[in-house]
């Protein structure tokens, strides 16, 4: 089934009241989730939208029904190009984060995990998460990936630190279910998602075997809390601060407080070994959406960028060119480093094809260090009104309309209600709570940017390079090029076709 958003809300309106903002009990129709609930709206428009048939759907691996792609396992490299043309596409409709990534790189990163701890422990977990999955996809919900815990100390690992729920933990196994305990944070969409989906943040030791643990649970299930924080804008501004009036974002800290979670949906319980495997392949899945969400950024801040150069008059001054010409860079770069992801990716013993770990690691980095960059071209190019515009209600006001009217034409082409409409939209892409959001989370989302180094340090062959460069210097005489020769792209069955034409 392809639910509609209305269906999507009256579900999540009827769950159980377990979220706090601002020190208030809220249910989950509070306005201040609404612009985050727009940005999901349209991830289910767009499913039901004939338009995009097959781009924001797909036929389900496991029933061969047709599902939301948010929610399907890729099984191939289009599968991967699909869903990131997607997250672009989705991304440009809202101004920026979709929201619905997470929750698709966490079930990849489960299926795959499962399979693998499965075939090394002989437990069931694989056949149990894709029983769940199952029925995720056929009710078309939506999900989190709940992944990064509080931490406490960082330099301890989990069963050392002070307070044990620094990471979400086992504290009791039954015969139908196991009771968790422990905290997550920063966790985009909790409170407007169905079902979160919790896996290890990290890699974790013997000592930490309590630690491992997966699983997934409905959002309001008895024992949980979230704290939310809404990015929220100037109440009397909301009409004028375009996009960001209609859409924004939510972040959670989540409490688990002795959380009941029945065996059926129990997707690790002690394999610590598989600790990093798991949080690994959630990042790096995450990594590769980047190259899909990143571009779709880039595209709203070099339209922002264009948009200001014009009501300024100096969209044809070299300077300004040469400015616009970083966001062509940034943005097709990183999409370029995903469509190469998807295209040298791997099928994995789950039969899920999983995007190459270097690919999207060196895209997801280098759209973190540009992001700066890219909010700075906007302001250099933008001057400095963006944060000193009057408010709207002194563009309405008898005493000061006629003045701010003068004030806001820069380009005499212009007039000055859609002059005013450029630079609000400017305040809100360039100088608003969403831009720190989006910078931020540039940096640090599906990681820390270290994080990248740290993949790309375990999978990148340094010593082949130093080969190649004692072989080049004349110290051996012979070079291995079986890297080279390794570097085999994996086409679609369509594609395989046309290759061998
Ligand atoms: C806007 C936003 C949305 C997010 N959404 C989600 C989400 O939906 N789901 C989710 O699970 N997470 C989410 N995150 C969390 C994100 O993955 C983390 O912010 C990221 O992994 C970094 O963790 P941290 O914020 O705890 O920073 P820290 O881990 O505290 O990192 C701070 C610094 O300390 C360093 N550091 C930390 N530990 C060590 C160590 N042991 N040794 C050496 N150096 C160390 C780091 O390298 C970094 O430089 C989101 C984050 C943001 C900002």
């Amino acid at each position: 089934m392809l639910r509609t958003k209305e269906q999507y809300h009256d579900r999540l309106f009827s769950m159980k009241k377990n979220i706090y903002i601002g020190g208030e009990k809220v249910g989950r129709d509070d306005h201040r989730l609404m612009p985050g609930l727009n940005v999901l709206d349209v991830t289910f428009d767009l499913a039901k939208n004939p338009d995009w048939k097959g781009l924001a759907t797909a036929e389900s691996s496991i029933s061969g029904e047709q599902i939301n792609r948010w929610n399907h396992l890729p099984q191939n490299p289009y599968d991967l190009l699909q869903k990131q043309k997607l997250i672009r596409l989705a991304a440009r409709r809202v101004g920026g984060c979709i929201q619905r990534c997470m929750g698709h790189d966490a079930i990849n990163a489960l299926a795959i995990c499962t399979k693998e701890i499965d075939d090394e422990c002989g437990t069931e977990y694989h056949t149990r998460f894709m029983n769940y999955l199952n029925g995720y996809q056929l009710q078309d919900l939506d999900g989190t990936c709940s992944q990064t815990d509080i931490k406490g100390d960082r330099l301890k690992r989990p069963s050392q630190q002070e307070n044990p729920d620094s990471y979400v933990h086992v504290v009791e196994k039954k015969s139908d279910g196991i009771v968790v305990r422990g905290m997550k944070m920063s966790i985009t969409q909790a409170a407007y998602a169905d079902v979160l989906f919790v896996v290890p943040t990290r890699a974790l030791t013997e000592e930490d075997s309590d630690w491992a643990v997966s699983f997934a649970v409905p959002s309001d299930e008895e024992g949980i809390k979230m704290i939310t924080r809404p990015v929220w804008l100037r109440d009397k501004d909301e009409k004028d601060a375009a996009p960001f009036s209609r859409y924004g974002v939510s972040d959670s800290v989540i409490v688990f407080d002795n959380v009941f979670i029945p065996w059926e949906r129990v997707f690790m319980c002690g394999e610590w070994q598989y600790g990093r495997r798991m949080a690994l392949l959630f990042a790096d899945s995450h990594r590769h959406s980047y190259s899909g969400c990143k571009p779709g950024v880039s595209d709203v801040l070099c339209g922002a960028t264009a948009l200001a150069a014009e009501a300024n008059n100096v969209a044809k001054m070299p300077h300004v060119r040469e400015k616009l010409s970083a966001y062509a860079g940034a943005a097709e770069l990183a999409y370029a480093a995903g469509v190469a992801a998807a295209v040298y990716g791997e099928k994995t013993s789950s039969g899920v094809f999983f995007p190459n770990e270097i690919y999207a690691n060196v895209g997801r980095r280098m759209t973190g260090e540009s992001i700066y960059h890219e909010y700075n071209i906007l302001t250099e190019v933008a001057g400095g009104i963006s944060v000193t515009l009057p408010f709207s209600e002194d563009f309405d006001a008898p005493e000061t309309k006629r003045d701010l009217e003068k004030f806001i034409i820069r380009n005499s082409s212009i007039k000055a209600e859609d002059a005013l409409k450029i630079w609000k939209f400017v305040e809100s892409v360039g100088a608003s709570p969403m831009t720190a959001w989006y910078l931020i989370a540039g940096v640090h989302g599906g990681g820390s940017p270290v994080m990248e180094t740290i993949a790309l340090n375990i999978g990148y062959d340094y010593n082949e390079k130093k080969r190649l460069a004692r072989y080049l210097a004349g110290i051996d005489s012979e070079f291995d090029d079986s890297e080279m020769r390794s570097l085999e792209p994996s086409f679609g069955d369509g594609l395989k076709e046309e290759r061998k034409l």
